[in-house]
């Protein structure tokens, strides 16, 4: 049977096809075959891991759930929740639980958004939500960022009739930058009603104690808001795939209706559980991440190096003046086994985002930083 010459080649809705696909942070396995390298001396600093790995805690709840995976997880989490709920002194119909908050940040934009309406984040902040806004052919409202971080009076202006959901990271990834409560809140209270706030927090458990602000406070008083929240970070269950969202019950019943029935697996929910009662391992994670920005820092000082302070668990360095400073840096750390994120596809072609990890982890970076921009190790 020969195929008719009519047969069409190009399938799916123009705004899919001009998607740009993630760019994920390079695999260990997949840089020592690439390189030579050994994988055991690879040091990975390149996806905002916690570099304490995952919670023994979380391990031993696991281990617990594997005679029951042949059956299919809670489809309502009810264990998982009803932690939250204490955790946030809440009801359980506050929450949805999402396979990653990447998860959330998708059943947002397909609960609240249809084709050509608005979708307005910030230039520099997390790559998802123009991917978000893309594939339900929203109209992606980039705004301009202000010292790399979020320029609230410009986002408020970008707001039109149109518009249905504005994303918001606190702090923000790439850039590691932070909006105090006061001015957050008061942006939350001039975005008119029928525009949803998606609040990310996934780097919240990083904030220092005089930073930190109740977001859970603002969902009770505002219907259009959603705190978005994931256990990737700290919490170390970023192979696990799960976050969370904070939400009003009606708003929380749009989104179920949108969420897959089985959307987080069950060692997913148990090890959540378990993760975010230890908080024990998330203090540590905190001190350690406090610590290790320190030893960037310094090391970034010495070498001359123009960083931007962060809230987070990354620091984000300028490793050049020309527009191929990050590609070129990335790849000589990647030769000498150091796998940091380049963000020339954030538009900032100079900068490398180096996430923190154990001290020595660190130091082998600095080291091979200096080595990738002097010529000379340390
Ligand atoms: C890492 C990250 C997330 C989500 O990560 P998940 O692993 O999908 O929970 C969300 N927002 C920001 C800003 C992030 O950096």
């Amino acid at each position: 049977m020969s195929i008719p010459a009519s047969r069409p080649s190009v399938f799916g809705p123009e705004y899919v096809r001009a998607i740009a696909p993630y760019i994920a942070g390079r695999p260990i396995s997949e840089v020592a075959r690439e390189y030579g390298l050994d994988e055991s001396k690879i040091v990975k600093l390149a996806s905002n891991e916690n570099p304490l790995g995952m919670p023994p805690s979380a391990r031993a709840a696991m281990l617990k759930e594997l005679d029951d995976l042949g059956r299919y997880p809670d489809s309502n989490g009810f264990v998982l929740k009803g932690v939250l709920a204490r955790k946030f002194d809440l009801p359980d119909t506050w929450f949805t639980l999402g396979n990653g908050s990447n998860d959330i940040l998708e059943i947002c934009a397909h609960a609240l958004v249809e084709p050509g309406q608005g979708v307005v984040y910030a230039q520099y902040s997390f790559a998802v939500y123009a991917l978000a806004a893309q594939e339900v052919g929203a109209r992606a409202v980039e705004v301009p960022a202000q010292a790399y971080g979020h320029d609230l009076d410009g986002m408020l202006q970008a707001i039109t009739p149109d518009t249905r959901l504005v994303f918001l990271a606190n702090p923000n990834n790439p850039t590691g930058t932070f909006v105090p409560a006061a001015a957050l809140e008061a942006f939350i209270a001039k975005v008119p009603s029928h525009v949803v706030v998606v609040l990310d927090e996934a780097y919240n458990e990083y904030l220092p104690v005089e930073d930190q602000y109740d977001a859970i406070a603002w969902v009770r008083k505002y219907p259009n808001l959603v705190v978005s929240r994931t256990l990737s970070k700290a919490y170390g269950l970023a192979g696990l795939r799960i976050g969370y969202a904070v939400a009003q019950p009606a708003m929380t019943d749009l989104l179920n209706r949108i969420r897959q029935p089985f959307n987080v697996n069950t060692m997913a929910q148990a090890a959540a559980v378990a993760a975010i009662g230890d908080t024990d391992f998330l203090q540590r994670s905190a001190a350690l991440n406090a610590a290790g920005k320190a030893q960037l820092y310094a090391g970034f000082e010495r070498l001359g190096l123009e960083y931007v302070p962060s809230y987070g668990n990354f620091v984000l360095v300028r490793v050049g003046e020309d527009e191929g400073a990050g590609a070129r840096v990335n790849v000589a750390l990647l030769k000498q086994g150091v796998i940091v994120r380049p963000v020339g596809n954030y538009g900032l072609p100079q900068w490398i985002r180096v996430s923190i990890g154990l001290p020595e982890e660190n130091a082998a970076c600095l080291a091979a930083l200096e080595q990738a921009l002097t010529g000379q190790s340390a």
